[in-house]
């Protein structure tokens, strides 16, 4: 059984085991763990009873203690993106009944569902007694990023919560000691979940950088860094920044895949090979390279403690969906009894909807989504990653996403989309017939200003330009 959640806030925690002034540290604002813990003590004592409060996730202090608050009081927090349209805000505060919406910063959002705008305070303090919430109870629902349909609530549980902490912290070796940098929304669980209450339950100091540039990385000092493949690119295209990052003890990268030229350059200018994890939203994360252990471009690593893998592959394949069991799966998706019962096995395991493989070592290599990213083309099976890699490695190419657009005679062909300047289709198709047997070469290549991302900076396919 793991402890309370918000058991090291509330102790003493901090580095070297004390509270210090700037133990939480988000943008230009500094407080002590006291400092927060107090003022999460006065949100919980305006939304006590609620049955969920929402949270405007600008990146801020005050949105911390906004959740923490929430999470004292045992309401359950839906964080709402802060710059998402409209249309997005509105199916999220509507789709979760929320009736408070909290948030640290005066706003000009227009919503039309109904909810009351509750202001948050750091200097608003107050003493929290009640009692620790039910571990089975839910702490989040958070919304999936959207990338395939719309966005779906997932509840998770604060077990789920704790769980997928201990083992997080257990793998990279995370201790109070540790400064944790990142600058990731925090609406979503890489940034929320991982970056913060992450911090707060394993006791280390948080910086928080307000947005995630190379320049605010070097500057920050850490020992922990967190990112996306996007971040860990703009790093490495400024080589100054990322030799700043020497000096640190781990660089994570998660929520989509490394391209493995990243991975080379990071290595190459900071001395470390980025440790990789993998997760979702439903899952928390799952599966990690350790901080002792192997890390190898490409692959996310093994699965923490807790969790069982299994690979649904068709006979004599070697990819195949990855489903997985353990204790950080989430409780369903919030009114959608279809989807969440369609998320599971008739054996119970959840369905990632992710392609994967598993080396004989254990180590997992994710392929992609089953739904934009294995290509079927004249009767093989091609990972969309395996040749956006080999068109990275041209030094032209910036961004490449590679996509199957229906075919009369092959089913799919592969069209590659890059962002590349100075070179042409037919030099980047040679390019890579270098490295990928023919059927895994693109047909077509279609040149971008930019690739079409989310807030996260995943790739969203189904922006694309028609082939
Ligand atoms: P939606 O479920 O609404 O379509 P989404 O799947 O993008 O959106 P998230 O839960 O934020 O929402 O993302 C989880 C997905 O991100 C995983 O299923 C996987 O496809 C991808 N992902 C996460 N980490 C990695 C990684 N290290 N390598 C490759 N892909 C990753
Ligand atoms: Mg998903």
């Amino acid at each position: 059984m793991s402890a309370p959640l918000l058991t090291s806030l509330a102790g003493s925690g901090g580095a070297s085991g004390g509270d210090r002034p700037d133990a939480l540290t988000v943008g230009p604002r500094a407080c002590s763990r006291e400092e927060l813990l107090g003022a999460a003590g006065a949100v919980a004592a305006r939304i006590a009873g609620a049955p969920v409060v929402a949270v405007r996730a600008t990146p801020t202090a005050e949105t911390v203690a906004a959740v923490v608050g929430a999470l004292l009081a045992g309401v359950p927090v839906v964080p709402v993106p802060p710059d998402s349209g409209p249309a997005e805000r509105d199916h999220i505060l509507r789709d979760s009944k929320a009736a408070l919406l909290l948030t640290g910063e005066p706003s000009e959002d227009e919503h039309t569902a109904p909810v009351e705008t509750v202001p948050v305070d750091l200097a608003e303090r107050a003493a929290w007694s009640g009692a620790e919430p039910a571990p089975e109870s839910t702490a989040f629902i958070l919304y999936t990023s959207g990338t395939t349909g719309a966005p779906k609530g997932a509840l998770i549980s604060r077990r789920a919560v704790a769980a997928d902490l201990d083992a997080l912290a257990g793998a990279w070796a995370w201790t109070p000691e540790d400064t944790l940098v990142h600058g990731l929304p925090l609406f979503h669980v890489h940034g929320l979940v991982l970056g913060v209450l992450g911090a707060l339950r394993v006791g280390s100091r948080l910086v928080h950088t307000g947005r995630p540039t190379p320049a605010a990385y070097a500057a920050a000092g850490g020992s922990l860094y967190f990112g996306v493949p996007t971040v860990w690119h703009r790093v490495v295209q400024d080589p100054a920044a990322a030799r700043a990052l020497s000096a640190a003890r781990l660089l994570v990268s998660g929520s989509a895949p490394l391209p493995a030229p990243v991975f080379r350059d990071l290595e190459q200018l900071t001395g470390h090979r980025p440790v990789e994890r993998y997760g979702m939203t439903e899952t928390l994360i799952t599966i990690s390279t350790r901080a002792d252990g192997e890390r190898r471009p490409g692959y996310v690593g093994t699965p923490l403690s807790g969790i069982r893998t299994r690979i649904a592959a068709e006979e004599g394949a070697e990819i195949g969906e990855l489903q997985l069991t353990g204790p950080t799966l989430f409780d369903g998706y919030l009114n959608r009894p279809e989807a969440t019962a369609g998320s599971y096995t008739e054996d119970g395991w959840f369905r990632t909807g992710d392609i994967a493989a598993v080396e004989p070592d254990g180590f997992h290599r994710i392929v992609g989504r089953a739904s934009t990213d294995l290509i079927k083309s004249g009767g093989y099976r091609v990972g969309a990653g395996e040749v956006e890699n080999a068109l990275l490695d041209h030094p032209a190419v910036r961004e490449a996403a590679v996509v199957g657009a229906p075919h009369e005679d092959l089913g799919q062909q592969i069209v590659a989309y890059v962002v590349a300047d100075g070179v042409s289709e037919a030099e980047l198709i040679d390019f890579v017939a270098g490295q990928l047997s023919v059927h895994k070469r693109p047909r077509k290549v279609r040149f971008l200003d930019a690739l079409p991302r989310n807030a996260m900076g995943k790739p969203q396919k189904k922006l694309l330009p028609p082939a």
